[in-house]
């Protein structure tokens, strides 16, 4: 895989990708992104773009989430938006560049939903023969937090020590003593709540509403994945934490994949990864949830 070039300046990235004689005539910011900056580059000729940027010590960033993007695009069973180059300008920012990727369509109806959740099912049947266990080639990022991707034979010891575990320590300091204690048992007791799927399965890894677009087909497109391998329970959890998407999605989904009984008993503490990430990124309004969830699976 990793076929993205990597460039020494957006002028030298948009000469090798378009032809010497091409110039960026405009530059409109999208928002919606947490992390990065994100624009739409209009060429002379019309050409659209889509560029990530931030500071360039945010290369490492990009890079990894090209190299899930190349992941999932392998995968063949979804769309995400064609990678085009990456790398640091002198004007002091990194720069990722795909494909602009936005329709415009802004009401998908049942069909859309039926078939992402289809395609969805599909990547999650990835890796099930070729990859015996949990985990990534390389570690990678879900905001701008690193996320550790050591390969594991077993997911809730991988859930355990490259998820939960690493976001308690970098959160510990907004946890009273019991807490703590709390924490240390649920750890120890991970193998009491969640199970053990019968194959590692390809996931997004940060599956909300904001990471699924609709691309220049009409269909439903994933960007900015966490990706990995672990258990599909974790990337449905997801798509429930802020919002959930349509009940048309989560029937055709289960339809194509079969849910294990007891799912809505783990759901929390696959979201727990989350919610704690975003304590860590954003700060205490998330401490609230966090501490629920905590109490729930303190037994
Ligand atoms: P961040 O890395 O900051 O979380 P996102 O990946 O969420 O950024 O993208 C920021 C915004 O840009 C979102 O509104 C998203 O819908 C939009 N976006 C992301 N990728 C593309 C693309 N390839 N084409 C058009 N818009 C995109």
């Amino acid at each position: 895989m990793k076929k993205i070039k990597t460039y020494t300046s957006l002028s030298d990235a948009i000469r090798d990708l378009f032809g010497n004689e091409r110039r960026i005539t405009g530059r409109q910011p999208v928002f919606g992104g947490d992390i990065n900056s994100a624009s739409k580059i209009t060429l002379d000729d019309q050409t659209t773009l889509f560029m990530k940027s931030n500071r360039p010590d945010a290369l490492p960033n990009f890079e990894a989430e090209a190299f899930g993007l190349e992941t999932i695009a392998a995968a063949g069973c979804i769309r995400v938006p064609q990678l085009l180059g990456l790398g640091t300008d002198p004007e002091g920012f990194a720069f990722l560049l795909m494909e602009f990727a936005d329709s415009g369509r802004r009401h998908p109806d049942k069909a859309y939903w039926s078939q992402f959740a289809e395609n969805l099912a599909n990547l999650h049947k990835i890796g099930a023969k070729d990859i015996p266990q949990f985990g990534f080639p390389e570690n990678n990022y879900i905001g701008h937090t690193k996320q550790i991707n050591t390969w594991h034979e077993n997911w809730v010891t991988f859930f355990r020590d490259c998820r939960l575990a690493p976001q308690f320590e970098m959160a510990s300091g907004y946890f009273e003593k019991s807490e703590r204690r709390h924490i240390t048992q649920l750890l120890d007791h991970l193998d009491q709540y969640l199970t053990e799927p019968d194959a590692p399965s390809l996931l997004h890894g940060d599956l909300w509403a904001g990471n699924v677009m609709t691309g220049s087909d009409g269909a439903a497109w994933l960007i900015d994945p966490a990706a990995y391998y672990g258990h599909t329970e974790a990337d449905l959890a997801m798509t429930e934490l802020f919002g959930g998407f349509p009940q048309t999605f989560y029937r055709r989904y289960q339809e194509c994949m079969h849910l294990e009984a007891g799912y809505p008993d783990r759901r929390e503490l696959y979201n727990l990864y989350h919610l704690l990430n975003h304590l860590n990124m954003f700060g205490s309004s998330y401490l609230g949830s966090v501490q629920r969830i905590l109490k729930r699976y303190s037994s």
